[in-house]
């Protein structure tokens, strides 16, 4: 643990829109390795959200990804998938959370070229250790479907 947040500060606060009970709980056990600040940060700035799997799709309301104030600058929404597995979750959805911490901004014409290099070291240098971690793994297809 690299944070003095608990882990029922981090239950309450977290903003999880989703029904994978498993992903709720990576994501909760993931944000209590973070340094504070960037834990602090995806407490307040990010909204996690998965599809779950007896629906083909959710439509979700963008009023989701604004914070108290009711304002949507600055917030992040984090799409996660459902059934992960244990050995890369923390590391997965740590590496979302990283991007956001960096800024990418995967719809403007700006974000750098390494963006996915610069996510996977950041992540790594958290301690994490698994596909979201490791540059190579990032660089070809960590945003893509699974294949198997
Ligand atoms: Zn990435």
């Amino acid at each position: 643990m690299t944070n003095d947040i608990s882990f029922e500060e981090i239950s309450y606060d977290l903003a999880y829109h989703g029904s994978d009970r498993a992903l709720e709980l990576a994501i909760i056990e993931t944000i209590q390795r973070l340094p504070q600040e960037v834990a602090r940060f995806a407490l307040d700035q990010c909204r996690f959200l998965s599809v779950g799997e007896t629906s083909f799709g959710t439509t979700l309301p963008g009023r989701i990804a604004s914070d108290w104030q009711g304002s949507t600058e600055n917030m992040w929404l984090l799409l996660l998938a459902e059934g992960m597995p244990g050995d890369d979750i923390h590391s997965v959805v740590a590496h979302e959370i990283g991007h956001a911490w960096l800024k990418h901004d995967r719809l403007s014409p700006n974000v750098p070229d390494d963006c996915e290099i610069q996510t996977a070291n950041l992540v790594r240098d958290w301690g994490f250790t698994g596909k979201g971690a490791n540059a190579d793994y990032c660089h070809i297809d960590i945003h893509q479907p699974s294949s198997g």
